[in-house]
Order: C-alpha cells, then sequence, then structure tokens
C-alpha cells in the first residue's frame, strides 16, 4: 500500500486545535495553510510509480490518499483518476466532519464513491451524531465495503466506540447481520477485560482478543475495523515509548524493512517518501528519496542505503531495551521503538 498526503488542511483538526493529532507536527511544518496536491503532481507521481517495480507492485494493491482531511482538496477527484489509473483499489481516508450534504466536501466524496472509489473514515464520538452518523448512512448507499478507524485513549474508549457503531448498524437493514456478530463479539470481549483486568498490559489485552476477526465479508458487504491506541508525543511531535492505554508497556514496531519487505510507503506533501507508514510524526529519517524531485535510480539507491541504516539501527534498539536504555535515539535515526 502507499499513502499518499493529498492534502494538508485538517478541517476542525487545524493546527493549533489538537496537539496529539499524529499529524499536527508534521503540518506545523507546513509554510502554507491551504496546500493542495495538485493533479500534475499526482501524474508525476504515476510516471515514476511505474517504473519502480517495488513502488508498482505496493501501488497496485492500495493507494489511500490521505492527510490533513483529503477531502477539503478541491482538486481531489481529478487526483483520484489519476492515481486509479495505477490500480482500481484507491481509498479516501477522511474525518467525515462535514455538516451538510451541501457541503462540496461531501460532494467529492460521492464523485468518487459512484466511480468506485472506496471511502474510509476515522469515528470521532464528538462529531458522530452532529456530522458523522447521517453521513455513513449515506456512505452505506453508495459502497458496498468500509473500514472505520478508531484511535481510543483507554480501553473503556474503545469500548464506547464499539458501542456506537452497535446502535448505528443496528438501525440499518439486515444485511448487517454479520457486522452486528461481529462489533457484538468486540463488546463482549471489551467488558470482560474491563471487569476482570482493567488496567492490564497490552500483552494481557491482545492476549485477551486473541482469534476475534476484526474483517468481515458477508452479504456483499466488506466491513473492517482499525484499532488504533493514541500516543503522547513530545514538545518536537516525537512519538512516545508507551501507547496511552497500556502506559506500563513498550509499544514496538516491528520494522519489516530489515526483515526484506516493505509493505507500505507514505509520501509526504514535499514528496519525500517515508519508509512505513511515518506521515511527518515518528521521525524516521532514513528516507527513501522524493517522489516528485528524485529519479528512480536515485530513488532505488537511496532505499537500499536507508535500508542498511534501519538494519543496524533496530539491532541497536534491540540492545538499548535490554539494558535499560529504552527511548534513547540512535545514531542512524530510526525511532527508538522500531525493532
Ligand atoms: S524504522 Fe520504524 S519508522 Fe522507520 S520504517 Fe522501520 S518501522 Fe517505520
Amino acid at each position: 500500500m502507499i499513502n499518499i498526503f493529498a492534502e494538508a488542511n485538517c478541517n476542525r483538526y487545524v493546527r493549533d486545535e489538537c496537539q496529539y493529532c499524529h499529524v499536527y507536527e508534521p503540518l506545523s511544518q507546513i509554510p502554507k495553510s491551504d496546500w493542495h496536491l495538485m493533479p500534475e503532481q499526482a501524474q508525476i507521481m504515476v510516471d515514476k510509480i511505474r517504473q519502480m517495480e517495488v513502488f508498482h507492485e505496493l501501488a497496485k494493491r492500495e493507494i489511500n490518499l490521505t492527510g490533513g482531511e483529503p477531502s477539503q482538496n478541491p482538486y481531489i477527484v481529478e487526483i483520484f483518476k489519476v492515481f486509479r489509473k495505477i490500480t482500481p483499489n484507491v481509498r479516501i481516508h477522511t474525518n467525515l466532519d462535514i455538516n451538510s450534504e451541501k457541503s462540496q466536501r461531501w460532494q467529492r466524496l460521492v464523485e468518487i464513491m459512484k466511480l468506485s472509489g472506496r471511502v474510509d473514515f476515522t469515528l470521532y464520538p464528538t462529531v458522530w451524531e452532529s456530522r458523522q452518523r447521517s453521513l455513513l448512512a449515506e456512505i452505506l448507499r453508495l459502497q458496498d465495503e468500509l473500514i472505520v478507524n478508531m484511535i481510543f485513549e483507554k480501553v473503556s474508549d474503545l469500548l464506547s466506540q464499539i458501542e456506537i457503531l452497535i446502535t448505528f448498524f443496528g438501525g440499518q437493514e439486515k444485511k448487517y447481520q454479520s457486522v452486528l456478530s461481529l462489533l457484538s463479539t468486540y463488546r463482549g470481549k471489551l467488558i470482560n477485560v474491563l471487569a476482570e483486568n482493567p488496567d492490564c498490559s497490552e500483552v494481557a489485552f491482545l492476549k485477551h482478543m486473541e482469534g476475534v476477526e476484526n474483517y468481515i465479508c458477508a452479504d456483499n458487504f466488506t466491513f473492517g475495523l482499525n484499532m488504533i491506541p493514541g500516543f503522547y508525543v513530545d514538545k518536537n511531535g516525537g512519538r512516545s515509548m508507551n501507547a496511552q492505554p497500556f502506559p506500563k508497556d513498550f509499544n514496538l514496531l516491528e520494522c519489516t524493512i530489515p526483515r526484506g519487505t516493505i509493505e507500505i510507503v507514505t509520501v509526504q506533501q514535499t514528496g519525500e517518501i517515508t519508509p512505513c507508514c511515518d506521515v511527518g510524526n515518528l521521525k524516521c529519517q532514513p528516507k527513501f528519496g522524493n517522489l516528485l524531485l528524485d529519479s528512480p535510480e536515485k530513488i532505488m539507491r537511496q532505499i537500499e542505503v536507508s535500508r542498511k541504516k534501519m538494519v543496524s539501527g533496530t539491532f541497536k534498539n534491540h540492545q538499548n531495551i535490554n539494558n535499560g536504555k529504552a527511548g534513547e535515539w540512535v545514531e542512524e535515526g530510526i525511532p527508538p521503538y522500531c525493532v
């Protein structure tokens, strides 16, 4: 999968509002608040991606247009059409914090769905009733798949969000029975863990949830849940070693690159290619070059240089964690939780 940063503007998550947002600090680096990816830049990206097999293979699987808030980009429909030349799986990731069906932002999403694009959204309980709920019902009319992202600061927050979805899907037609059943399984498991072990460790939590699917495909509808723990960030936007719901554990990222595979890359607003899902908040220094400015040959050479740094850096991170020095940055410039 390739994540492409299509818009800097975050709508209500403007840069000085929510400093825990994972793009808060990276966005604050952009001098213009109205920065948009342009269709011509998207075309340059597509042309380069096609010339690099590793990127082309990732792009064929899925391209995820993100930000910021991509529905704010006035050219997002054109951009969508450009990326769809590489793959039928172009997804738009929205906050669905849209005040009316008359909004241009909503109209853009509708147009994309009518062109068989998929809209995924992040559930925000604070705007669920006032903004997201009615638009989600419309989304279900227009597409037959959906991924819901849920960011949670505590296990009880996750339960509340599951309850919101149960109430919502309970009011929809019968074809969502399997979605309801998946959500009910989650609810039962979360209620149990909160009753038995409310301050459980992440390991205990994952053990408790083991075997529960987060994806279902039935009755011509595909549904997925993406549950993301919130993180504290320092004043420079650096992510802490611990996730908020599990403050006693180190939340480690298993870097796939030293293991020989690139599964996901992110293209930031500058064209810089960051390995994995780093939109700029993880601060991984070994980049893969610049998709707008660099030649395919230069990018491929840079990947090899960066890969070596990740092999060496993840090894040192392991050593630091084992020697009581967790959190220290190594000279290779990879985050201290990457192993
Ligand atoms: S070292 Fe960490 S941030 Fe960098 S690519 Fe690997 S997992 Fe991502």
